[in-house]
Parts: C-alpha cells; sequence; structure tokens
C-alpha cells in the first residue's frame, strides 16, 4: 500500500470582517517594492466600493478586474500571466484571488504559471507542476466549491476540461470571510451549495471512501442539511455554516473522488459551456438509480428554494456532439471507479450515458 501524502492550505482565517485584515497578512510577504501584489477579483464587484475601497494597493499593486461569466481556460491563464510580466519588471510577490471557484482556480494557476514554463495547457493533469508557484491567496466570496482547499485548479483547454492537480497548488493562505457572500443571487447560492452537497454524497457514497473523507464529508453534509432544509438559521449562521460546508466537502473529496455528477457536468462544461455548479444540479436531478437517497433530498432543497432547473437543453444535439460529451465524461476513469468499482465499465456504456444525456 502506498498512502498518499497530501498537502493542506498552511494558513486560514476565519470571521466576520476578517477579510480588514487582508493588508496586515499578506505584507510581510512583499519581496520588494517593484514586485507587486496583483488581486484577481471577480468583476461582480468592480463598483462594489464596500469591498475593493478596503483593498490597500501600494506601489505598483494593481487590480484586475475578471468575469466570471465563463470558467476559466487555459488561454486566459496565458494571456494573465503574460500581461503581468510584460508589465512589471519584477515576478509579483503574491497573487490573491478574490470571488468564487471560477477566479480562485484562476488565481491558482496564474501563481503556477508564474513560475512554470510553457503553457497551463501543458500541466492539465496529475503532478505536472514543477516549480512552487508565487505565494497565492484565496478569498472565497460565494461558497461551495471547495476550490479554497483543493489542490486542484480546473481549467478548460484546447481539449479537455481538467485540472492542475500538484502539491503546488493549495493557496499559502485563505482568508474565510462570511460577511463577503452576503450578497450572492439565490438561485446562484443554491447551485453553487448545491456542488458542495454533491461532493459529500458523491465522496460517502464512494468505493473510495475512507475514514477522513468520511468524517469531513459527514461533517459537510450536516451542515448543508441545516443551511437548506431548516429554517431557523440566522443569516450570518447560514453564511459561516456554508462556508464551513464547502471547506469540509473540499477536504472530503481531497481524499477520495468524486462521482457520476461531476463526470457528466464536465461534458456539459466542455461541449455546451455549463456552467459547475448549475451542471451538477442539472445532471445530479436524473441520477436516483445512483444515488437514491442524495437526489431525494436534493429535489427536497430545490422545492424549499423554489429553483427551477433549465430542461432540455440536450435535446436538439447530433450524435457527434453527444459523443464529444460521453467522451468527456467517460476520460475521467477515477471518478467512476471511484462511482461504480473498478468494473464500471461493464455497466457504463456509450449507450447508457446517452439515455441519461437525452434526459436532460
Ligand atoms: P463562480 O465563481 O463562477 O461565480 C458564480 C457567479 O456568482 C458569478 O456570476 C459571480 O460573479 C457571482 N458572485 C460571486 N460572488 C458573489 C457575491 N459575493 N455577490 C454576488 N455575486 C457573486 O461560481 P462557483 O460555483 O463558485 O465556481 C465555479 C467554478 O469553480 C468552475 O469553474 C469550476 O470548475 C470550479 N471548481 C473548482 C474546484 C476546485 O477544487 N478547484 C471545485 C469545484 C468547482
Ligand atoms: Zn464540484
Amino acid at each position: 500500500m502506498n498512502y498518499k501524502n497530501f498537502p493542506m492550505v498552511p494558513r486560514v482565517v476565519f470571521g466576520r470582517g476578517s477579510f480588514n485584515q487582508l493588508s496586515e497578512i499578506i505584507s510581510p510577504k512583499r519581496l520588494n517594492t517593484k514586485a507587486p501584489f496583483i488581486y484577481l477579483i471577480d468583476d461582480v464587484f468592480k463598483n462594489d466600493a464596500w469591498l475593493t475601497s478596503r483593498v490597500a494597493l501600494s506601489y505598483d499593486d494593481r487590480i484586475i478586474f475578471v468575469s466570471s461569466e465563463e470558467e476559466p481556460k487555459t488561454t486566459q491563464v496565458d494571456d494573465l500571466v503574460e500581461d503581468i510580466i510584460l508589465s512589471f519588471k519584477e515576478r509579483p510577490s503574491g497573487i490573491i484571488g478574490i470571488g468564487g471557484g471560477t477566479i480562485l482556480d484562476l488565481a491558482k494557476a496564474v501563481s503556477l504559471m508564474l513560475t512554470n514554463e510553457g503553457g497551463a495547457k501543458d500541466y492539465q493533469g496529475w503532478d505536472l507542476i514543477k516549480n512552487p508557484g508565487i505565494y497565492h491567496v484565496g478569498i472565497p466570496t460565494i461558497s461551495g466549491t471547495g476550490a479554497e482547499v483543493s489542490r486542484t485548479t480546473v481549467l478548460t483547454g484546447p481539449t479537455r476540461k481538467l485540472g492542475i492537480n500538484s502539491d503546488f497548488t493549495p493557496f499559502d493562505q485563505v482568508i474565510l470571510d462570511s460577511e463577503l457572500i452576503k450578497d450572492v443571487p439565490t438561485d446562484q447560492w443554491f447551485y453553487t451549495g448545491m456542488d458542495c452537497y454533491i461532493h459529500c454524497v458523491e465522496s460517502l457514497t464512494g468505493t473510495y471512501l475512507n475514514t477522513f473523507s468520511q468524517t469531513y464529508g459527514n461533517m459537510a453534509l450536516e451542515l448543508c442539511k441545516e443551511v437548506f432544509l431548516e429554517h431557523n438559521l440566522t443569516e450570518v449562521e447560514s453564511q459561516e455554516k456554508l462556508m464551513m460546508a464547502s471547506w469540509h466537502g473540499g477536504m472530503s473529496i481531497a481524499y477520495s473522488q468524486v462521482g457520476v455528477a461531476h463526470a457528466m457536468s464536465y461534458g456539459l462544461a466542455y461541449l455546451l459551456g455549463i456552467k459547475h455548479g448549475i451542471g451538477n444540479c442539472i445532471v445530479f436531478d436524473h441520477l436516483e438509480e445512483f444515488y437514491p437517497e442524495g437526489v431525494k433530498l436534493f429535489k427536497k432543497m430545490k422545492k424549499i428554494h423554489n429553483i427551477t432547473l433549465p430542461k432540455g437543453i440536450c435535446a436538439d444535439l447530433s450524435d457527434k456532439d453527444l459523443d464529444i460529451m460521453i467522451n468527456t465524461a467517460m476520460g475521467l476513469e477515477p471518478l467512476w471507479e471511484n462511482a461504480i468499482g473498478k468494473n464500471w465499465k461493464k455497466t457504463i456504456t456509450k449507450e447508457k450515458l446517452k439515455s441519461l444525456y437525452q434526459k436532460m
């Protein structure tokens, strides 16, 4: 047996208003006055002085507002890296990502690609990164993906959607300030929150499960139930609990794997550009045969929060398009092995996936 030796986020601050400590936390990491801190911030905050006025810029520090309308791409990472290299005389002192999974993943990828040669697409896979990245800080403004704790940054490349998984990927510092998630619109709150719930279900029912994953997964699942099923939480409690659910859900899959919903949702993302949270929900809604209890509860939560998912998104797809999605999904072998077992290829056929996609 050879057990994996995983890195974890070495430093984390938790607390309402802790975002105010950002400057104090990162100042000692400034290499010199020519090595700036680069802030990648979701452009939803562009005109939001409540947040941006608390980002203290000194010397050559810069804010780059980034749209999260589309999921991060390898080319987008390469462009950002080139822009940073051309704009400054020295490598940055740090990259600070402020946003959801999209921006957090971009911050991780930019940090890694500033110190590793070539393009981001060359590093999609497992343990291909050779050099530690630039000091990088993650500050989530929406909760559920677990990108704040994970060892991956998920990117869409020329041939596939796949993470850069490496020991250098996790953030050096995370700031969990639940106040930052207070204005997330309800639909998005639900989709991204369900990403966490689905991480728990897929991890807890998977064949890769072990006590490390199970304990984190159970904690996250209980928190999700409190947030999405009970109505007696205050807003602050609900925000804090969801933030910790996301963290524990991410920790749970670190030492196991996700499953069917994620594999199939990657197919939807790759071909149709459907984003991770909503894509997972669209798929999970049809997965009773794999996750009977989990899907039942999901439907209940959907009803409580009046969520209507899009229908018929695969109705008009050609066989060629369906094949692209099926191949993307089936290529994620560890996810299927975790969900079904070593003999997954006996039951998960192209026809099977086609019939599932056609229901969506
Ligand atoms: P997101 O980052 O794409 O954001 C979703 C929407 O919410 C955007 O429109 C954004 O502008 C908005 N938003 C964010 N914070 C807000 C706030 N405080 N107030 C108002 N609006 C706000 O969504 P996400 O679900 O967090 O992330 C999805 C991405 O995460 C995908 O690219 C997926 O691949 C990735 N992901 C990564 C990991 C990982 O471990 N690295 C795990 C799961 C998902
Ligand atoms: Zn996910």
